[in-house]
């Protein structure tokens, strides 16, 4: 499984000043579950070490120029985008990384200043690179290595990672109609986490009231799904999840392992324990009472546990 990577967090001593930029949760922890594939714009067209470039304002068009010479570099740089973004798409990544704050890399934000002699700036743009990528490949799951500071977006990226490469592989496998609904059916409820909306319109699309041609029906159901794990999910629509579960075989149970379920629900809303806590509980009782549907819920193990994701109290808001 491949994501990209800006390569100088990987510690590549590509940066323009000769050094790198060596990113720990990206290195230590995500290189032990993917194939981390470095990119590096600038390095290919200028070398390392060079000039620094900014992102300016010239006439209502985003220029690049290099900051002692003065040099537009934005035909060469958008050139090796372009190039690097087909290479990023033949490689067949599950999903992106990028150095934030690089007029090459920054997904957004990234410093745009008001004309070539000018300080000022405003944080409104996207690097060249990390647009060519966006544009080649407008669901690929994106973040920059900051933003993955942030336990609630680390959460969402990574799980978004994970459901992209099995659709991914879904899409390979030369699916049937049969094929489409049981892979649906797996991700209900992790999509009902992330938008009720989105829950319905696909159930929708693999109920195919109208008669559509399969292939009709997995174009749409594509687009809808790749929008649907890019939504970040929230902690009310988590629990109203976890509630749906639990009501699956709540009849089965006594009313200590009711209240002992409920509560767990109730504790994690209110940040007492993490999700992870009433997920174990939940699968406990899934395998004990033998829910063969629950079993294939996405939802309830949707990437290797070592991760630890759901362990962080504030990766839900
Ligand atoms: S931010 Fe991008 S262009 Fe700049 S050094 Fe890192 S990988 Fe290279």
């Amino acid at each position: 499984m491949k994501i990209g990577v800006s390569a100088c967090l990987l510690g590549e001593k590509c940066r323009y000043d000769g050094a790198g930029n060596k990113d720990e949760f990206v290195v230590n922890q995500l290189a032990s579950y993917f194939e981390l594939v470095p990119y590096c714009p600038e390095a290919v067209i200028f070398g390392t070490p060079r000039e620094s470039i900014r992102l300016v304002d010239v006439d209502g068009e985003i220029r690049v120029i290099s900051n002692k010479q003065q040099k537009d570099v934005t035909e060469k740089l958008a050139e090796v985008s372009t190039t690097l973004a087909l290479k990023a798409f033949n490689a067949k990544l599950c999903g992106f990384i990028f150095k934030s704050k690089s007029p090459s890399c920054g997904v957004e934000r990234v410093k745009l200043y008001q004309n070539n002699d000018s300080n000022i700036c405003e944080k409104k743009a996207t690097g060249l690179f990390a647009k060519a990528v966006q544009e080649k490949q407008p669901f690929l799951p994106v973040e920059e290595e900051g933003r993955l500071h942030d336990p609630w977006l680390k959460e969402n990226f990574l799980m978004q990672v994970f459901a992209y490469r099995d659709f991914d592989e879904f899409l390979q496998s030369n699916p049937t109609i049969k094929n489409l609904i049981e892979f649906h059916t797996s991700y209900k409820y992790l999509i009902y986490a992330k938008s009720t909306e989105s829950y319905q319109s696909l159930g929708a699309i693999v109920a195919n009231k109208d008669k559509k041609e399969f292939a009709s029906i997995l174009e749409e159901y594509k687009i809808n799904f790749l929008q649907a794990i890019a939504l970040k999910g929230d902690k009310n629509k988590t629990y109203n999840v976890l509630l749906h579960i639990y009501g699956y075989f709540k009849k089965e149970l006594s009313k200590e392992e009711k209240e002992h379920i409920l509560s767990s629900c109730d504790e994690y809303k209110e940040g007492i324990i993490p999700l992870i806590a009433v997920v174990k509980l939940l699968n406990l009782y899934v395998k004990k009472l033998d829910q063969t549907y629950l079993k294939k819920q996405k939802f309830l193990n949707p990437y290797p546990k070592e991760l630890a994701l759901r362990s962080d109290l504030k990766a839900y808001k």
